[in-house]
């Protein structure tokens, strides 16, 4: 029997991303670019977020403006929007110029996020606070933004969360980062519920130990990657760009009954690896 023809849709990707309108916080470098990037590939318009200086987020724009050659989508747009998403001024301004330059906004990512390792009982209050306000205080600053904006436009919206494994599981010496992580879940599930009627999804994805700069420490030190990488059933560091697939698949009408859940993308790592080998009960 032959087989059916696939949809033009199929052929072209997800669906419903094509001329999307997308904002990436810290779309500069590692899983914010590589979901920029993704996102253009599937002829979306995408809205790139820096932290400081232009200059940090042009590989990103330069990869876009490849990735759009590469497919040949006509008519993709990119801007990139200056903003510490931790600063509520900035995060209206940034939202604000995404919007100006696209044309509209129907999808956000909340990417940024930093990590400052230090035992507990030398975190000093300054640090645990820098880390809760950009990772849990600057997405609910991005997420209320663009919810303010689907909501004025009376439009569907969808805001994926980039949350972590850590969202689960604890991080010694990582106190601010693991507490909001696991945050992010409520903060996730929250806004999902209150406002799913009005057409508004809201998801999350948790990466595992994935190569990026935020990774400096271990990923081009070939002993301390090995390190990383034996806890972790899959017994490899996870990359950007896989990432991205599960952030675009949320993002996308493919995802369209799904709302406030976390796709854990962790080579396995939140499966309890120590229960590989039976212990609990021989
Ligand atoms: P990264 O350091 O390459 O990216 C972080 C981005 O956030 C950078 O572009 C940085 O400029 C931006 N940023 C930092 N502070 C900001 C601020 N105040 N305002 C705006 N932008 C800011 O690291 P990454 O691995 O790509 O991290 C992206 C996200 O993925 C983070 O939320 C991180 O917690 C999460 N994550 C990463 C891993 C991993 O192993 N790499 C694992 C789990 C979760």
């Amino acid at each position: 029997m032959p087989e059916a023809a696939p949809t033009a849709e199929r052929t072209k990707g997800l669906r419903g991303l094509k001329g999307k309108n997308v904002l990436v916080t810290g779309g500069s470098s590692g899983i914010g670019q590589a979901i920029a990037v993704r996102f253009a590939e599937y002829g979306s318009n995408v809205a790139i977020n820096y932290l400081r200086q232009p200059e940090e987020a042009r590989e990103t724009e330069e990869q876009v403006h490849a990735c759009i050659a590469k497919v040949q989508q006509e008519g993709v747009q990119d801007v990139l929007v200056q903003g510490d998403v931790s600063q509520e001024d900035d995060v209206v301004r940034m939202v604000g110029e995404a919007v100006q330059g696209l044309g509209g906004l129907d999808l956000l990512v909340n990417n940024a996020g930093i990590q400052i390792s230090r035992p507990s009982e030398e975190l000093d209050s300054a640090a645990f606070d820098k880390v809760l306000a950009v990772n849990l205080r600057g997405s609910f600053l991005c997420a209320r933004e663009a919810i303010r904006h689907f909501l004025a436009e009376q439009k569907p919206g969808v805001i994926i969360n980039v949350s972590s494994v850590h969202q689960l599981i604890p991080k010694p010496n990582y106190l601010g980062y693991s507490t909001s992580k696991g945050g992010m879940q409520n903060l996730t599930r929250t806004l999902a519920l209150e406002y799913a009627a009005k057409g508004i999804r809201v998801n999350g994805v948790g990466p595992g130990a994935t190569v990026t700069p935020i990774n400096r420490a271990w990923i081009d030190d070939p002993e301390k990657r090995a390190q990383v990488e034996e806890h972790i059933p899959m017994q490899r560091a996870g990359d950007a760009d896989e990432m991205a697939g599960v952030t675009a698949f949320l993002a996308s009408d493919d995802a369209a009954y799904i709302t406030g859940q976390t796709i854990f993308v962790d080579g396995g790592l939140t499966l309890y690896p120590s229960f590989l080998m039976p212990w609990s009960s021989e």
